[in-house]
């Protein structure tokens, strides 16, 4: 990437700093290790997995490969008006028109902050009928929870810090980057 220079141990993108968290190697270790384990739980079913764009592209790529189900997947976009991580109120969405109805459904989501779009996503998709809804995540921020969400399968539970890369994104930049990095909240020169 262009705008991006890189010295040993930091990544400096505009005016932020970010340093290296989880690699491309480690990444891949853990969404084998998730896939493998759907594919054993959920052997005899036939799920549908809803991935919440834009930060899951990635992630709900490099794992729906591996998934060696049955399985059929799906895109939505959800939005709202001050973010939602401190609001919670939903506002947009598209995608959202398939009949969910008797369908055991998996949430595919980039990040589990304060949980609040998924206890508003997990309630919605339950209310049009699906049999079952499960949460898998990437990454969980689990002291930065206002509202507790059950999730499932967990890739790496992490500090409450943010992250970039692996289709997360700073000012919708950075997604393409093929690791995780963290936001350094001390930079030294
Ligand atoms: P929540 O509703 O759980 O507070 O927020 C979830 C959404 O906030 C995620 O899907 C993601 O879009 C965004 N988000 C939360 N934490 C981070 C972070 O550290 N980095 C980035 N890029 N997005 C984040």
């Amino acid at each position: 990437m262009q705008p991006m220079t890189t010295t040993i141990g930091k990544i400096q993108l505009k005016d932020k700093v970010f340093r290296p968290y989880l690699s491309e190697e480690i990444i891949f270790s853990a969404v084998a290790e998730m896939a493998e384990k759907m594919n054993n739980e959920l052997r005899d079913k036939n799920p549908l997995f809803i991935v919440v764009l834009n930060g899951s592209f990635m992630f709900a790529s490099d794992l729906f490969k591996q998934i060696n189900l049955e399985a059929e997947i799906s895109f939505i976009k959800i939005a709202s008006y001050q973010g939602m991580r401190s609001t919670g109120q939903v506002v947009t969405s598209i995608g959202m028109e398939q009949d969910l109805h008797g369908r055991d459904l998996i949430i595919v989501e980039d990040i589990v902050d304060t949980g609040l779009t998924l206890h508003w996503l997990k309630s919605n998709l339950e209310s049009r009928g699906a049999k079952s809804v499960e949460i898998l995540t990437m990454l969980r921020k689990p002291e930065a929870a206002k509202v507790e969400v059950d999730v499932k399968y967990v890739g790496f539970d992490i500090p409450t810090d943010f992250v970039i890369g692996y289709g997360l994104d700073f000012d919708e930049k950075y997604r393409n980057l093929d690791f995780i990095g963290v936001l350094a909240k001390h930079v030294y020169a």
